[in-house]
């Protein structure tokens, strides 16, 4: 595995905690969008969204507002969301046609709905020529939203089924401990305890790290929120945006560029990167 490293910041946009009405602070408030902004442009980072596509004409003025600001790419993160049935063939390709439909080209890369990618999910990916997937926590988690990918790579790998392959993107975890580093976790178990574990457990070289619009301003929604994990997600809510910049801040020092994923992979394709499967990656 090769000793570049590259980070993707990575932005799934999607409806702040799945509001149904489709709502998305980050957008409607200058103050949260700016916020952002400046983040961004003041580490170089490049962002690579992940569009929930039925939002498109919702939220299009928003996206060409933030291609303006910031250096941000964009692929697709389904058509739905719809969590009772994450990863269908009609949902993915109708995510395909909208994002067709608004950019003028395909998209490049998918990511399935809470990291749920299914059988018949990369086998569509796979059908479509997607060029990536990047919905794969090489981790464990307990419950019904739950998985158990230890038996994955925590760098990216290729996923290959008959005649056609993929590249995969995993989220980023901390090497050996398997812990998720994304900003959410970073709310939840507080940067102290990242900084002191990243020095013994570092994260992989190459990774996507994850953070939804809502894990910036969580305590703004939180009235409207029952879900039983709302103390957890209320954690260090107020203080996201300066956790997030933590983040940058450690990657830089620890001498990752910031790509998009669209970047990293066109440096993985010079590589040769380990296959799977598709059978051992999803059972
Ligand atoms: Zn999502």
């Amino acid at each position: 595995m090769s000793d570049k490293k590259i980070a993707c910041i990575t932005l799934d946009t999607e409806a702040d905690f799945l509001d149904p009405t489709g709502r998305i602070r980050l957008f409607d408030d200058d103050a949260l969008f700016n916020r952002y902004v400046s983040i961004i442009k003041k580490y170089d980072v490049k962002v690579t969204s992940f569009l929930v596509t039925s939002l498109i004409p919702k939220h299009s003025d928003s996206y060409r507002r933030l291609q303006e600001q910031i250096p941000v790419e964009f692929a697709i993160h389904s058509h739905m969301h719809d969590m009772n049935n994450p990863c269908s063939r009609a949902d993915i390709e109708e995510s395909v046609r909208a994002y067709r439909n608004f950019f003028g080209q395909n998209p490049s890369g998918y990511r399935a709905p809470v990291g749920q990618i299914t059988r018949e999910g990369m086998q569509t990916l796979l059908d479509l020529g997607l060029r990536y997937d990047s919905s794969i926590y090489p981790s464990f988690r307990p419950g019904h939203m739950g998985y158990n990918n230890l038996h994955l790579p925590v760098e990216p790998f290729r996923v290959r089924h008959e005649a056609h392959s993929i590249i995969e993107i995993p989220f980023a975890t901390l090497h050996g401990l398997r812990l998720v580093f994304s900003l959410s976790y970073v709310k939840l178990f507080g940067w102290t305890t990242y900084d002191w574990l990243m020095k013994i457990f570092p994260p992989p070289n190459q990774m996507a790290v994850l953070a939804h619009p809502h894990d910036y301003y969580f305590h703004l929604l939180a009235d409207q929120v029952t879900a039983g994990e709302k103390p957890l997600l209320l954690r260090n809510a107020k203080s996201a945006f300066e956790l997030f910049e933590n983040i940058i801040i450690f990657l830089r020092g620890a001498g990752y560029e910031f790509e998009f994923i669209s970047g990293l992979c066109d440096y993985l394709e010079t590589e040769s990167l380990p296959v799977y499967e598709m059978d051992k990656v999803i059972h």
